[in-house]
């Protein structure tokens, strides 16, 4: 029963992905240059369009991957699983349909797979970025992946 669960940690430098659709762009570039002098300590990734973006308003260096809607909540999502991606800062828009939406939603369920912080609104990511953990290794506790699969494939055969 005790090796269901592996420890994971967070590290003291925390690799952020920024993601924002495009009504909400503003309010997250807003927010990032709010808090640059935070988010520079630590690896900035994101979302095409809201990478670019966010570098050329705060000179912040955040490493592009593909635009949203053309895959890019999907491979930070497998950056999460691959332990690439530790914390999300996600601003999605209550009040526009996006096409990506299954993708959306796959992200955040990652997320929870994962145990990931997870912020959707500005409030929740001031609470984040300001935690007393940001500052600090952080260690949670994950499914053990490698045991889940050797349990499902002995059960399944
Ligand atoms: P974008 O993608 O940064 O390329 O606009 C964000 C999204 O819509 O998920």
């Amino acid at each position: 029963m005790d090796n269901e669960y592996i420890t994971m940690t967070i590290g003291k430098q925390k690799n952020i992905a920024l993601i924002a659709h495009d009504g909400m762009k503003q309010k997250l570039i807003e927010w990032c240059n709010e808090n640059k002098d935070i988010l520079k300590h630590h690896f900035l990734c994101g979302t095409g369009t809201t990478a670019r973006m966010i570098t050329d308003k705060t000179g912040l260096p955040v490493r592009g991957y593909n635009s949203g809607p053309l895959g890019g909540d999907q491979q930070i999502g497998a950056k999460i699983v691959e332990g690439k991606v530790d914390f999300v800062i996600f601003l999605s828009d209550p009040f526009t349909a996006q096409p990506h939406d299954p993708d959306v939603k796959a992200l955040l369920r990652i997320a929870a797979v994962y145990d990931i912080p997870i912020a959707n609104t500005k409030a929740t990511a001031d609470f984040m970025l300001h935690s007393e953990f940001m500052n600090k290794e952080y260690e949670h506790k994950i499914i053990n992946f490698d045991k889940q699969v050797k349990d499902r494939a002995a059960t399944l055969k």
